[in-house]
């Protein structure tokens, strides 16, 4: 679950900086891109399908999760620590001054 893969970037539906993630409710987390993976066709074209999940980094983490997009919700800035992450951490309130 958690090795490098390919991913395809998510910017366009997934646009914030940090989310909340299902069943990980204390971290916030970035959104690095859909992951991909090897089709019958990606020996001669070269390119990966979606597998329909997300890849994700823990922010302050560089390890990838791989989520379903339902799983997601977007934090504001004022939620969430930019420094270690947490969620309700007491530097997020000071952070967003
Ligand atoms: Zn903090």
């Amino acid at each position: 679950m958690s090795r490098e893969r390919n991913v395809e970037s998510a910017e366009t539906e997934f646009p914030a900086d940090a989310y909340k993630v299902r069943g990980h409710g204390g971290v916030a987390w970035s959104v690095a891109g859909w992951e991909t993976e090897p089709d019958a066709d990606t020996e001669w074209s070269g390119y990966e399908s979606r597998t329909g999940r997300l890849a994700c980094v823990m922010i302050g983490d560089d390890r990838q999760w791989f989520f379903d997009p339902d799983d997601l919700r977007p934090l504001d800035e004022t939620e969430y620590c930019r420094e270690c992450g947490q969620i309700g951490c007491a530097n997020a309130a000071v952070s967003a001054d």
